[in-house]
């Protein structure tokens, strides 16, 4: 079963929140988790990134 490359939860396709989950291919091919949670943040940290104006 996957895990959330974060903080390792385990994704059960047998629950309705597996389809919150994000996936992201890594260029060697390899699928990577990211449970809901994990997710938010991760994309939090991302608007973040792209507001500081030294980017
Ligand atoms: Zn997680």
């Amino acid at each position: 079963m996957p895990t959330c490359r974060h903080c390792g939860a385990v994704r059960d396709d047998a629950d309705a929140s597996a389809l919150t989950w994000v996936h992201e291919r890594d260029p060697g091919g390899q699928v990577r988790w990211l449970c809901p949670s994990c997710a938010r943040r991760h994309l939090r940290d991302i608007e973040a990134r792209l507001r500081d104006p030294w980017q």
